[in-house]
């Protein structure tokens, strides 16, 4: 009816109204936690399948905003990232890893951490010198970091990303490739570029049980990985039906809520003791 209708044009104009002031909030109180670092790492760990070992531990940040309460990475990373935040964000989630490295050795733990660098940082010509910076600063060496990318961020300008990586490697950061086989489809990068690892994106995994296409796919990138000289990471996994399948299929290395959602570092301490004593020799 009509009646029915204006409601409707009313209701999806408060809900205009509702985004853009949402919008404007977002952008003032992120300003405000960029000044006040009032950002968090979890942490969550990657299981290696041949020895049951932490081979590593993903930092995943967390925003609790006094005003907006609980805000996902997936809200606030995009408008970072259009807004220029990223760089400043970017630097503190650095920053917080390093102070997560030297925690971790007081514990007598060496488990390289993960970061994850948006592209809009990752292309900035002074990037290298920022991270090394920071680095330094902290005295912790690279070889306690692995640089997630996504597929979408080495795609193009292909030199100078080339030797952008080549630099990071010779720093000794390990590189992983986030999110394959989300990105475009093209694979030469994959020869061309130094890389580590590959992380299979979640939504190959989800289906891996019921749909015979998806194991097609995901066996043929872990085939194509290990020929050249790089291991895989599967992402998203959540069932024990789905580690067996990986397993099989000799997928070198598991993440995801089946082993551990991703953890404050107080709560990972505990979950990686739990585990050493689960998993001893
Ligand atoms: P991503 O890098 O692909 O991270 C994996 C996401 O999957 C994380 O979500 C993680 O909590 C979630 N996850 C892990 N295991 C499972 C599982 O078994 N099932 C399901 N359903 N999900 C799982 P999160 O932390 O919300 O982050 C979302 C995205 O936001 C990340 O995707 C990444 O693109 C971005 N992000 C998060 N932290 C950072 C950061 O520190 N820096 C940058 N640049 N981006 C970040
Ligand atoms: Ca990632
Ligand atoms: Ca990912
Ligand atoms: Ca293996």
């Amino acid at each position: 009816s009509k009646k029915n209708g204006r409601n409707g044009y009313s209701f999806y104009f408060d809900e205009l109204q509702t985004d853009s002031q949402r919008v404007l909030l977002l952008d003032s109180e992120l300003r405000k936690a960029i000044d006040e670092r009032e950002f968090e790492l979890y942490f969550q760990p990657k299981i290696e399948m041949d020895n049951e070992q932490i081979q590593g531990l993903e930092a995943l940040v967390r925003w609790n905003s006094e005003s907006l309460g609980f805000v996902s990475p997936a809200e606030f990373i995009p408008y970072a990232e259009e807004t220029g935040l990223i760089i400043p964000l970017s630097e503190i989630i650095i920053e917080k890893a390093c102070e997560a490295v030297i925690k971790l050795q007081q514990f007598g733990l060496k488990i390289p951490i993960a970061i994850n660098i948006s592209s809009i940082h990752f292309k900035q010509s002074n990037f290298l010198e920022s991270v090394q910076v920071i680095l330094e600063r902290y005295n912790t060496p690279a070889n306690n970091f692995e640089i997630e990318v996504t597929e979408r961020t080495v795609m193009n300008s292909a030199t100078e990303t080339v030797s952008k990586l080549v630099r990071l490697k010779q720093l000794g950061f390990k590189i992983s490739i986030d999110d394959f086989g989300t990105g475009y489809s093209s694979l030469s990068y994959l020869v061309r570029f130094p890389l580590d690892c590959l992380k299979i994106d979640r939504s190959f995994i989800q289906h891996i049980t019921s749909l015979d296409e998806k194991q097609a796919v995901v066996d043929a990138i872990i085939q194509m990985s290990h020929r050249l000289k790089m291991k895989v990471v599967a992402e998203g996994v959540e069932q024990a039906q789905q580690v067996d399948i990986l397993r099989k299929m000799n997928c070198d290395i598991i993440q995801g809520y089946y082993y551990s959602k991703p953890l404050p570092l107080d709560e990972l301490l505990e979950f990686i003791e739990f585990w050493e004593i689960e998993h001893q020799g």
